[in-house]
């Protein structure tokens, strides 16, 4: 933290060494080390209440809309019947609060490494999570996300949704072949998986590697984008993975609408739209170089 103008502080993402973003800090409200990570919770200027992990913005209240409905509304309606969800990382709820807003999902687990995140998250950014955390149909564990695929049963699960943090540290295990093939393993013949991809104009190893290392346990790699203001650099990516090819198939805005409108999202998003949802999967070359096999 620097001092700002007008005497307040600024608040600096260290995520990447020659370039980066910074808030004007109008307070501090939570900071400490757990068991995994350092953890930060301010109140920023420009973007309501920001949480970082290890120096790295996961979610500012501004802008989270973006990344938590595409994470959650593209894979569930592609899969058109989605009953179990699996969502891997995280911690601050978002996630999974819109996961349940699916009718059609009848159980949802949340596997986090750190019980401060969630700790911390359902108490100063109570709205992220929301009465997701209360849901009768949720389900929270709190521990390594490896295990839990590791021990879970074969098709158990219709999606998994990997809300990580990048693969450096604990999320590191998360972008491993070990981990997609156990994905593979604990999902039914139609399961999909997507994960945080990173930014790929500065993390395109990131997308690389990772699509590299799900091409090999599913028949379909590919992946979205969206556009979330401070996952800085330009497009994020989300890695997608299907069983079923057909799962991310040819289906028209009008399908896409009635399967969000049968599954009562409809008129509840600022971000995601069927015709966002279909045209996210269009790649500029620069990005599909990245899923492009070595
Ligand atoms: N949307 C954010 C992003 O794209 O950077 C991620 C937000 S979410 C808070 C990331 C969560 O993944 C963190 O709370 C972190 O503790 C969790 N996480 C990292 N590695 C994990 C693991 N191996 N098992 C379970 N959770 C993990």
């Amino acid at each position: 933290m620097n001092g700002a103008g007008g005497g307040g502080a600024w608040v600096e993402e260290t995520l990447y060494t020659a370039w980066g973003q910074r808030f004007a800090c109008k307070a501090e409200i939570a900071r400490l080390r757990s068991r995994h990570q350092d953890i930060l919770v301010f109140d920023s200027a420009s973007h309501g209440r920001v949480l970082m992990l290890d120096g790295v913005v996961q979610i500012t209240e501004a802008d989270e809309f973006v990344y938590q409905e595409m994470m959650a509304h593209v894979p569930l309606l592609n899969h058109g019947a989605a009953e179990r969800v699996l969502v891997i990382g995280g911690g601050d709820g978002g996630i999974l609060r819109r996961v349940l807003q699916h009718r059609g999902v009848r159980r949802a687990v949340l596997v986090e490494i750190d019980e401060q995140v969630i700790a911390l998250s359902k108490a100063h950014l109570p709205g992220i999570g929301g009465d997701a955390w209360t849901d009768r149909r949720a389900e929270v564990v709190v521990g390594d996300a490896i295990h839990y695929v590791f021990d879970a049963p074969a098709a158990s699960f219709d999606a998994i949704i990997v809300d990580s943090t990048d693969p450096a540290g604990v999320g590191e295990v998360l972008f491993t072949a070990e981990f997609y093939r156990e994905c593979a393993r604990v999902l039914t013949d139609r399961g999909v998986v997507v994960n945080q991809g990173g930014v790929p104009f500065m993390q395109g190893g990131e997308l690389r590697l990772s699509s590299a290392r799900r091409a090999a346990f599913f028949a379909d790699t590919h992946a979205f984008l969206i556009a979330v203001p401070t996952y800085v650099g330009g497009f994020m990516a989300i890695g997608w993975g299907a069983k079923d090819p057909g799962c991310r198939g040819t289906l028209s805005a009008a399908e896409v609408e009635q399967r969000a409108a049968a599954a009562g999202i409809l008129g509840t998003t600022r971000y995601w739209t069927p015709e966002i949802h279909l045209g996210a999967f269009n790649l500029p070359p620069y990005i599909a170089d990245c899923l492009r096999r070595e």
